[in-house]
Parts: C-alpha cells; sequence; structure tokens
C-alpha cells in the first residue's frame, strides 16, 4: 500500500483540522500534567473518538480501523502530545469492552466513550510488574455476587481523570479484566513523580473495591486474551504517533536549516547539515511505510499483524529518537530551548520506547515469530 484512498485522506483532513485548532496552546496543553480543558473540548467537538468503539454503540467502524486510529494519532502528534494521549486512551482504556464485554457493558460505556464524555483508562502496570505482565500481584477475589479487588497499579495514563479503569488482575489461577469505575468506594489515585515529558498520569490504588461480578470484562481467565487483543489493534497506533511528532520536527528544523545563513550560506547548503536532514527524512519515510502497512494488516486481521505491529512500533520510535535527536543539532542553540517545537519533541519522544511495549521486549516477540516460521 503506497497510497491512502479517499477514506482514509479525508480522516486525515480531519485530525489536522483538529490539531490545527490545538496548536496555538499546544505548548501549554503538553506541559500539563493534568487534562487541558480545551484539548478535550476540541477532541470532543471533533466526533473523532467514534473512531474508537464498533458502529453498533455510537461509533465510526463496524470495529475500530487501526489504519484510521494510526493517521489520526499522527495528525494529533504532530501538534500536541496531549491530544494524542487522550484520544489514544479512549480506544486503549476501552477495547476490551468494545470485544469481549457484556452487552450492558457496551450500552452503558461505549457511547460515552465515542463521545468522550467518559475518560478510559487501562490498569495493567504495578509497582513491581511492568514488562513481565504475569507477575502482576492485583487480586479479585468472589465473594457471593460481588468481586473484591485489591492492589496497587503504577503509571496509569489519564490517572485522577479517568471515568474508569479496565482493570488486569489476577483471579484464581488466571488472569481477568475487570470494569472498574473511578467513583467505586476504596479507588483512589495518587499522582506520580514528574516526567520529562508531562503526561496525564497516576497511581491507582483498589483497597477492597468492590463490584459486581458482572464487571468482569469476557470470561474469568481470559484476561491476558484481551489485553493481547488491544496491542494488536493499538500498538502500531504508537508508531503512527512518533512518525507525527517526527515529522513536526524535522519540518520545524528544515524550515530552520533554510533561514539560518552561516559562513555565507544556508546551513541547508553545509553538507553535514544536509545529510542530517536527509537521514532524518529517509528515516521518517520507512518508518511511515512500516507504520501504514502494519496498520492496514492489523485492520485486515492478516496472521502475525502483533509482529508487524511491534516491528512498526520499535522502528518508528526509534527512529522519532534518532530523527528528533539530527533536528536537535540542525537548529544549534535554538534546539535546546525549554518548549521550542524541537525541544518538545526531543523530550516527547523517548518515553515512547518504553510505554506499550519496550523496544527491547517487542524486539524479544518479533525474533520468536521470525524463527517459529523458519523452523
Ligand atoms: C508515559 C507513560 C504512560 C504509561 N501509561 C500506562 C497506562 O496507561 N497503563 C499501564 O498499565 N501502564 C502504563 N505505563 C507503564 C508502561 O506500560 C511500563 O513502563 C512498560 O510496560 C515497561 O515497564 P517498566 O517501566 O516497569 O520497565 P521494565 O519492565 O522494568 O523494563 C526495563 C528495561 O528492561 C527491559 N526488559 C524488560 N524485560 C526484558 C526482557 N525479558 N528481555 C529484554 N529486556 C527486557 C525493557 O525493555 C526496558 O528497557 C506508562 C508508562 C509511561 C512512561
Amino acid at each position: 500500500m503506497f497510497e491512502l484512498d479517499d477514506h482514509y485522506q479525508a480522516i486525515q483532513e480531519e485530525a489536522r483540522a483538529v490539531a490545527d485548532a490545538v496548536a496555538p496552546f499546544a505548548v501549554e496543553a503538553d506541559a500539563s500534567n493534568e487534562i487541558y480543558a480545551p484539548v478535550l473540548d476540541a477532541l470532543r467537538a471533533s466526533s473523532l473518538s467514534e473512531l474508537m468503539v464498533p458502529r453498533a454503540h455510537g461509533g465510526r467502524d463496524e470495529s475500530p480501523d487501526p489504519l484510521a486510529i494510526t493517521l489520526v494519532r499522527e495528525a494529533f502528534m504532530y501538534e500536541s502530545s496531549h491530544l494524542d494521549s487522550i484520544f489514544a486512551l479512549q480506544g486503549i482504556g476501552s477495547y476490551a469492552i468494545s470485544v469481549a464485554g457484556t452487552a450492558a457493558q457496551q450500552a452503558e460505556w461505549l457511547p460515552k466513550v465515542a463521545s468522550a464524555e467518559a475518560l478510559a483508562a487501562i490498569a495493567l502496570t504495578e509497582p513491581v510488574a511492568g514488562s513481565d505482565l504475569k507477575s502482576i500481584t492485583t487480586t479479585a477475589e468472589i465473594d457471593g455476587d460481588e468481586a473484591v479487588i485489591n492492589g496497587d497499579k503504577a503509571f496509569i495514563s489519564n490517572g485522577a481523570a479517568a471515568t474508569f479503569f479496565t482493570t488486569f488482575v489476577r483471579e484464581g489461577d488466571g488472569y481477568s479484566l475487570f470494569l472498574v469505575p473511578a467513583d467505586t468506594p476504596g479507588v483512589s489515585v495518587t499522582p506520580v513523580p514528574e516526567l520529562m515529558a508531562p503526561h496525564v498520569l497516576g497511581d491507582v490504588h483498589y483497597d477492597n473495591v468492590r463490584v459486581p461480578v458482572s464487571a468482569r470484562i469476557g470470561e474469568p481467565g481470559k484476561g491476558l486474551s484481551h489485553v493481547l487483543a488491544t496491542l494488536t489493534v493499538f500498538r502500531v497506533s504508537v508508531a503512527g504517533a512518533a512518525c507525527g511528532l517526527a515529522q513536526g520536527a524535522l519540518e520545524e528544523a528544515t524550515r530552520h536549516a533554510r533561514t539560518r545563513q552561516q559562513f555565507g550560506r544556508p546551513l541547508a547548503k553545509l553538507g553535514p547539515v544536509a545529510s542530517l536532514l536527509a537521514d532524518a527524512w529517509t528515516d521518517l519515510e520507512a518508518a511511515r511505510l512500516l507504520t501504514y502497512r502494519a496498520a492496514a494488516r492489523a485492520r485486515d486481521g492478516y496472521p502475525g499483524t502483533l509482529e508487524h505491529s511491534s516491528m512498526a512500533k520499535v522502528f518508528a520510535t526509534e527512529a522519532a529518537c534518532r530523527i528528533v535527536d539530527r533536528c536537535v543539532q540542525v537548529m544549534g542553540r535554538w534546539g535546546v530551548i525549554r518548549d521550542s517545537k524541537v525541544e518538545r519533541c526531543y523530550r516527547q519522544a523517548r518515553p515512547m520506547r518504553i510505554y506499550e511495549g519496550a523496544s527491547e521486549v517487542l524486539r524479544l516477540g518479533i525474533a520468536r515469530q521470525l524463527t517459529l516460521e523458519v523452523e
């Protein structure tokens, strides 16, 4: 796939219009550890969160389309990580409900996710359990027709702003997901240390939290497979966001290199600077091709989708870091000014190699798939 068709180009245009509307306050929004209301208002006004749920529950497509979501994240991250994050979480936090939730859960929550009236969150990580998700210690114990949840989750996006947490727990010998509204007694959220690139985050505590057994998402013991299903759809969209971020940085550095003169010539005419720009552009094109293809494969349900999404995520996030680093170099002293476009991208690119599957862990999965295929 080399060109996007009219349908996808229209989605891109729609997303770019929202990003343009957010641009005037993107610096303030991206510096915020709390939801920045004008950004949420812009997202709500756009109705693009409808991409995150099935049509039957207020969504746009029969089921969430990974390519459409990837394109929106690319356009959003080009301008604002805050906008990108709020949008992304609507899908990542609710997808398990879309694919495995009860009719009652879907009817109650998905339309509110589609309108961004409810903010979704996914609570997997714990103070000890990170990449090794199976080492979680949060538990759900069944007591009559209720589940009692105890444990701590760490670094949960949307934190105190979330309306509900799709919560990954141990249940008996297996793992399950529960839909826990944020206002359930016993749920509390505390702040996390400030990050290099601010992000709406919180540690979430479950202290004898009682929810009806009907709050379980899917069958008991099937939690991990719903988490994997979520990653299959959404991991590639992180790659899209990385492409958008890199595009924004590269455009800024290119403008600078064309206009700033040293030694009687624009920087862009100085060989090593031209090389930095050329390598950055090449990296970006490669990342985007891999990303769009992986997203299209995820949409069409090809086997090995998760590994292709992982490849796109590893390559695009690592490329984004390389690209932004080169852009800082091209910008010279202007590249290190706090909250300038390129400096902001420099800080925002780095965590992308850690969340939704750290690069090293994804490489293990990619290699596992490769060696299985040749065995
Ligand atoms: C901005 C941000 C937002 C986040 N939002 C959420 C959220 O909404 N919900 C949520 O549940 N979590 C969230 N997280 C947490 C995130 O999912 C974890 O940080 C991630 O899973 C990695 O876990 P860890 O940080 O504990 O690192 P570790 O698992 O401790 O990994 C540390 C290093 O060791 C490497 N490593 C680990 N295991 C292996 C292995 N087997 N082989 C080789 N290398 C390995 C990793 O690649 C990494 O380089 C967020 C994190 C950030 C930074």
